[in-house]
């Protein structure tokens, strides 16, 4: 494969991606747009006609940022990193300041890091505090926004270079096959980082706090033991502080599961309420979520190292990016660029089972806590989060890690009509 063959491939992927994503981007807009003055059927009774209007616009608002968000970062900052030479640009200043090793490797790829994070920085900005805060969503100011930034970048510089250290090393010393040691030095990583998270790096961004003694503690124990389930804590995160979005997820596996709900949850559901959207997180750990979506990435990260131990060696690859000898800080950097262009086709898969793990766990909440509740409970999220009702059918199965709202409470409801033992 020549440069030019491999400069037009890159060029043709990264169009046809962004054609694809503006396309289903048009159909969700027209058809939030078109739904917008009516509440559909089955949430007349739970959702006013007004905060039905208020997630149409919000939804409109944020898919507009979105796209013109695609088009620059996903379309001229890519190119112009990769055919346009930025990723060689970078490559060629960290050799001026480090000269040839170690050193030059690592500051090539938080290089490109860093001016992919410059990029995307107005757009996380304005959809914070312009968007977020047009319909009373925000509650981060500049000073903590930053904040997290700075933390974010020196927590990805701390954990990083020791994996990518890990890396050179195996690429200098263990011959042609080092992309199959780096697979597993990525999962010792992987599974490393998924373990210290809930303990170590969640709290370096916000505060959890048991959850308190009384009747909702009671429930929920009782819960749990109804389960068999053991978790190292139930704890309530100070979500608060950044957004009124209110949420619940799980972390962690083995010993180190942990259920955290978002306190701006704990303010609006009953607790009856609130049982239920945890028997639907329970549902995810009994039904074994978490360690099937690590042996997908596992596999997925075991086919992009291959791809990049094939690239490494390619003339081509360097050809395009303007570089004229191999290394792997600049082919690790620009690998990282050009995957998502490439994996764009398989969007649609992930989502879907993603789907369908969400109505496993709502099969599992209605089983062992109330379906009614639970639909009460998603009603109220989808109304204070201005979460649409109405999305574009194929927008949603290409993109929605939840299903349609309509669709998610309708399973339910049957659950509810005919309850599983
Ligand atoms: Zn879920």
């Amino acid at each position: 494969m020549s440069a030019a063959v491999f400069s037009v491939v890159l060029a043709v992927f990264v169009i046809a991606a962004l054609a694809w994503r503006t396309w289903l981007g048009a159909r969700q807009s027209r058809h939030v747009a078109r739904h917008r003055d009516q509440v559909p059927q089955d949430f007349a009774a739970l959702i006013p006609l007004e905060a039905h209007r208020k997630a149409a616009d919000y939804t409109l608002d944020k898919q507009r940022l979105a796209m013109i968000e695609t088009w620059a970062v996903d379309g001229a900052v890519l190119l112009a990193l990769t055919l346009g030479g930025g990723v060689a640009a970078i490559d060629a200043l960290s050799r001026r300041l480090f000269g040839v090793g170690q050193l030059r490797e690592l500051a090539t790829v938080f290089g490109v890091m860093l001016a992919s994070a410059l990029a995307t920085f107005p757009f996380e900005a304005w959809r914070t505090f312009v968007i977020e805060a047009r319909y009373g969503f925000n509650r981060t100011i500049p000073a903590l926004f930053l904040a997290d930034l700075v933390k974010g970048a020196l927590l990805a510089a701390i954990l990083g270079t020791p994996l990518l250290l890990a890396i050179f090393w195996l690429v200098r010393t263990a011959g042609a096959y080092w992309w199959l040691e780096a697979w597993l030095a990525w999962i010792v990583f992987t599974l490393a980082l998924v373990t210290i998270f809930p303990r170590w790096i969640a709290p370096l961004f916000n505060r959890f706090t048991p959850l308190e003694e009384g009747e909702l503690r009671t429930r929920i124990e009782a819960l749990l033991r109804r389960c068999g389930f053991r978790a190292e804590g139930l704890f309530v995160m100070d979500g608060s502080r950044r957004s009124s979005h209110g949420n619940a997820y799980f972390t962690g596996f083995g010993v180190a599961k942990r259920i955290v709900f978002f306190d701006t949850l704990m303010d609006r559901l009953t607790p009856a309420e609130i049982e239920a959207v945890l028997a639907h997180e329970l549902g995810h750990f009994a039904r074994g979520h978490i360690p099937r979506l690590l042996m997908v990435r596992f596999a997925l990260a075991l086919l992009l190292l291959a791809i990049l131990g094939w690239l490494y060696q390619e003339s081509a690859f360097y050809g395009a990016l303007h570089m004229s000898e191999p290394h792997i800080g600049a082919a690790l950097a620009g690998f990282a660029l050009i995957v998502p262009v490439f994996t764009f086709p398989f969007q649609p898969l992930s989502s879907l089972m993603a789907r369908r793990q969400e109505f496993e766990a709502d099969a599992f909440a209605a089983s062992h806590a109330s379906a009614a509740d639970l639909v009460s409970a998603l009603a109220k999220l989808y109304r204070d989060n201005a979460s649409t009702l109405t999305p574009d059918p194929l927008h949603s199965l290409v993109y929605d890690s939840h299903p349609p709202a309509t669709l998610r409470i309708d399973h339910l409801r049957r659950h509810e009509a005919s309850p599983t033992p």
